[in-house]
């Protein structure tokens, strides 16, 4: 394939002419990179087999992890959704545009490649104005999984695409930094109370604020629902090491440990503490709020990674709201070695 094309489209004023093009590309079963408000997207026709194929090919994605499906409006739920529940249909209403993936009984139609051959479909509004204008030309859904090879951490701008997938897709939306920076949460709703596969953009405790209870898996569970999960995340070349929120003394120790290994040691830190210590020379600096933490996170692990470090210590961050989510990226980040 050649060279991978980049369009830029302003997410304030967007351009329909050049989202056309984009559509055109879907239409004919080629690859989009998408920008959402969570990570970039790497889209194709839900409905087109061959397309569709052609996702797990670019990322190397292992073939039993199935895809989200964008959608732009409550209506087009039915075109894969062959039951909806009230409460998934009360979520939909509630938080969509926005992070959160629900899981429904899928339509025949639904490819199997797009669900890895589960019962259910996993879909979505994202909330973000290019992309749902691209949906609305293209008039159909779009099967998009993050638009990373796969392992790796998701793509925050389209320039962390690029360096994965350029030549391998036919097109890259550039409509600038994501604005949440990690993934959706993806919720089943097939089941009552409802269960969280995986915790993102939106916390548990905004969606229990609207439905009164959600459960969490067991990890056979999890398998068994969302079999995807079991492959490798988040991983950098670096060893990634977790140190304890503000946990200065741990974080001299490891830094202590890791030179006398003669091991070449980057840092992401957050708190003012960390920053007083004779910190490591790869150092990425980030403002504590929780949503700068998002935001910047996997773009600081691509930053330090090109670095061809041995470790990255990263802090962890309160597990609460948005916090979960970064500490469930962050955990299975560390619990890759080499
Ligand atoms: P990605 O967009 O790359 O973050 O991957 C899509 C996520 O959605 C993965 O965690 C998948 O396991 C999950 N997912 C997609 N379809 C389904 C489904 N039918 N059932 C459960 N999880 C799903
Ligand atoms: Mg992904």
């Amino acid at each position: 394939m050649p060279a991978t094309r980049i369009i830029k489209i302003s997410a304030e004023n967007p351009d329909v002419q050049k989202i056309k093009e984009a559509s055109e590309v879907l239409c004919s079963g080629g690859l989009v990179a998408f920008p959402t408000e969570t990570v970039y997207g790497l889209g194709a026709d839900a409905l087109n087999t061959e397309a569709v194929q052609k996702i797990f090919k670019a990322k190397g994605r292992p073939s039993d992890n199935p895809l989200i499906v964008h959608i732009a409006s409550l209506e087009n739920i039915h075109q894969f959704a062959a039951s909806v529940s009230e409460k998934g249909l009360q979520l939909a209403k509630r938080f969509w545009p926005g992070p959160l993936t629900l899981v429904f009984r899928k339509k025949e139609n639904v490819p199997y490649e797009v669900t890895a051959g589960l019962e259910t479909v996993a879909l979505r509004i994202p909330d973000h104005s290019v992309t749902l204008e691209l949906l609305r030309q293209f008039g159909g859904g779009i099967a998009g999984p993050s638009a990373n090879v796969s392992g790796k951490p998701s793509p925050t701008s389209a320039e962390h695409v690029y360096n994965d997938l350029n030549g391998r897709i036919d097109l890259i939306i550039d409509a600038g930094p994501a604005k949440i920076g990690v993934e959706s949460t993806v919720l089943d709703v097939t089941v009552d109370p409802p269960i969280v596969l995986r915790i993102g953009g939106l916390s548990r405790e905004d969606i229990e604020k609207e439905i009164s209870k959600v459960n969490l898996t067991d990890r056979s569970e999890l398998l068994r629902r969302s079999p995807g999960t079991r492959h490798r995340h988040y991983a950098t070349k670096a060893q990634v090491v977790l140190i304890p929120l503000a946990d200065i003394k741990k974080f001299e120790e490891c830094i202590k440990q890791y030179k006398e290994q003669r091991k070449k040691i980057g840092a992401i830190t957050y708190s003012a503490i960390l920053g007083s210590v004779d910190v490591p020379k790869f150092h990425v600096f980030l403002d504590s709020s929780i949503e700068h933490i998002a935001r910047n996170l996997f773009g600081a692990m691509r930053e330090l990674d090109r670095q061809n470090l041995d470790v990255i210590l990263i802090e962890s961050v309160e597990e609460k709201g948005l916090g979960a989510a970064v500490m469930d990226r962050l955990r299975k980040a560390a619990a890759h070695v080499g």
